[in-house]
């Protein structure tokens, strides 16, 4: 390699650069700017060439979450030219895109005696690292949050019961134990939840299908739910002839308890249905209820985890925000879908489906229930 190839093999590798680069003359104009820049803030190389840096910073500030702090942060750290200083800040995002969390650190561009000849700027999108440092602190706040109150619960009661000067009737001490007996049932509920849910972020939740009947398994779980609530009535539609689905039938009946338990957590009163359809080679199960319904903007995230429609409200009803994340896996690992539509009433209406079982392993055709 000559030397004379090396400015240009400079400026390819800048150019292609993971970071973002500019690069500013001694007049403060930008002579550089490099696709990655373009893309991490949205601003392509031909409307910021030549331009000043006050200006550029101007409309890198517009893109950002909070202007005034970014403009500011730019400003100073273009001044100190620190490059162990970072500064980060959130660019809106494009219509069909998410916002980006941009790093940027400052740095000054010297001769080979030492003058400044210009500077330059780095960006680096460091939305990944942040999501998942959010993702951490909300796991630990939520985490926390959950297990404290059973476990104040647990040990309020036992401690009452272990109280020497006080003799309790033997009613009441069976009433103090069912409590903690529930609220120990309810931490061993949210540590299982927790362990599905990096079982499916790892890829390995273990499902054994079966060809199973729907029809007792949907009937056994709103037996069951049909206790837990004395505001709603249940009605259940299912067709006369239902195929047997290839199931796990203790992960299918997850997320039924997790839907009609959402069902009647999110509606004060009224009906429930839970209703099932055969559509070619699968069965659509639905759920539905007569509650608040979702807003539509958030018909999809319901099922990212830790998502919560009202925070207030759920934390009123008790929740993590992990179910229907839970949800979504389970379906997702019997190869089906699972989404949730707004009633045209009031209310929700969530549907899944299942596969049909319709070759056994022999070969052998498997029948109606
Ligand atoms: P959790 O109920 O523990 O908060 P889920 O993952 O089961 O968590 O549900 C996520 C969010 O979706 C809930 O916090 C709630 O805001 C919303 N949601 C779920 N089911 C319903 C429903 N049937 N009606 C209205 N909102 C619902």
């Amino acid at each position: 390699m000559t030397n004379d190839l090396a400015p240009q093999l400079i400026k390819n590798v800048l150019r292609d650069l993971g970071d973002g680069v500019t690069l500013f003359d001694a007049d403060q104009r930008v002579v550089f700017w490099n696709a990655r820049a373009a893309i991490l803030l949205r601003l392509p190389a031909a409307t910021i060439l030549n331009q000043r840096a006050a200006d550029v910073i101007e409309q890198i500030a517009a893109r950002a979450s909070a202007p005034n702090t970014t403009r500011e942060q730019l400003r100073a750290g273009l001044a100190a030219r620190d490059p162990a200083r970072w500064i980060e800040m959130e660019i809106a995002p494009d219509s069909d895109d998410a916002a980006r969390i941009v790093a940027a650190r400052c740095f000054g561009v010297r001769d080979e005696r030492g003058g400044e000849i210009g500077a330059g700027m780095l960006w680096r999108d460091v939305t990944r690292e942040r999501t998942a440092d959010a993702m951490k602190s909300q796991l630990l706040s939520t985490v926390s949050h959950e297990l404290r109150t059973p476990l104040a619960s647990i040990k309020g009661f036992a401690t009452t019961l272990l109280r020497q000067d006080v003799k309790w009737d033997e009613a009441t001490q069976r009433d103090f134990l069912r409590i903690i007996e529930e609220e120990t049932d309810r931490l061993t509920e949210i540590i299982d939840n927790l362990l599905d849910m990096s079982q499916i972020e790892a890829g390995a939740l273990r499902v054994a299908k079966e060809p199973t009947a729907v029809r007792q398994l949907i009937r056994a779980v709103v037996d069951e739910m049909r206790m837990r609530t004395e505001a709603h009535y249940f009605v259940v539609d299912l067709p006369a002839e239902l195929p047997r689905v290839l199931i796990d039938p203790r992960r299918i009946r997850q997320v039924l308890t997790n839907l009609i338990g959402n069902a009647i957590k999110y509606s004060a009163k009224g009906q429930i249905t839970i209703a099932c359809e055969v559509e070619n080679d699968r069965v659509v199960v639905s759920v539905s209820d007569q509650g608040e319904g979702i807003p539509p903007q958030y018909l999809d995230k319901v099922f990212e985890r830790f998502f919560q429609v009202d925070g207030a409200s759920t934390r009123r009803v008790g929740g993590s925000g992990l179910g229907l994340a839970i949800a979504r896996g389970i379906i997702e690992a019997h190869d089906g879908k699972i989404w949730v539509e707004r009633a045209t009433g009031q209310g929700s209406t969530f549907r899944f489906t299942l596969p049909l079982a319709r070759v056994e392993s022999n070969g052998q055709a498997v029948g109606n229930e």
